[in-house]
């Protein structure tokens, strides 16, 4: 079996969607095997988004994260970094893929940061790595 880390970002949480979203990763098929809800502080998203430093969208895609709570999971499976990035749907809401959680639930709002409702791991080393930051 393998782990992911997955976020309900706080667009997610905000707009009431955070029973949706988890609603679709328990109906894949997957174990949802801890969670939380927490408000992130600038110290975690330094870490959790450490490979972006220095990207034009790092100082807003911080801001936005500690906008509000967020919603934490370390989600279970086998290849469930795959299967849930496949869920998930692609970066950008608005050309996201129908049937993912992105492309049903999000779209373009105008803004510096792309706000499209979750993260997961993308790698088996991140995913240790971020659910370390997250869940110490
Ligand atoms: P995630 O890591 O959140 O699952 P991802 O792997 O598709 O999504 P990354 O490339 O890791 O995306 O970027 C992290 C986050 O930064 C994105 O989810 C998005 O919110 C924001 N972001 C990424 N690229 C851009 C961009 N070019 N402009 C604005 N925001 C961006």
């Amino acid at each position: 079996t393998q782990r992911t880390l997955v976020l309900v970002k706080p667009d997610g949480v905000q707009r009431g969607l955070t029973g949706q979203i988890l609603a679709r990763i328990e109906a894949k098929g997957y174990t949802l095997a801890e969670l939380k809800r927490v408000t992130a502080t600038r110290e975690v998203l330094e870490q959790h988004y450490a490979e972006h430093q220095g990207k034009p969208f790092f100082e807003p895609l911080v801001e936005f994260m500690m906008s509000g709570p967020v919603v934490a999971a370390v989600v279970e499976g086998d290849r469930v970094i795959e299967g849930f990035r496949s869920l998930a749907g692609a970066t950008e809401p608005t050309t996201a893929a129908p049937g993912t959680i992105r492309g049903d639930l999000g779209r373009d709002w105008g803004e510096k940061v792309q706000k499209n409702l979750v993260h997961g791991s993308d790698s088996p080393e991140s995913a240790e790595r971020e659910i370390g930051i997250w869940f110490g």
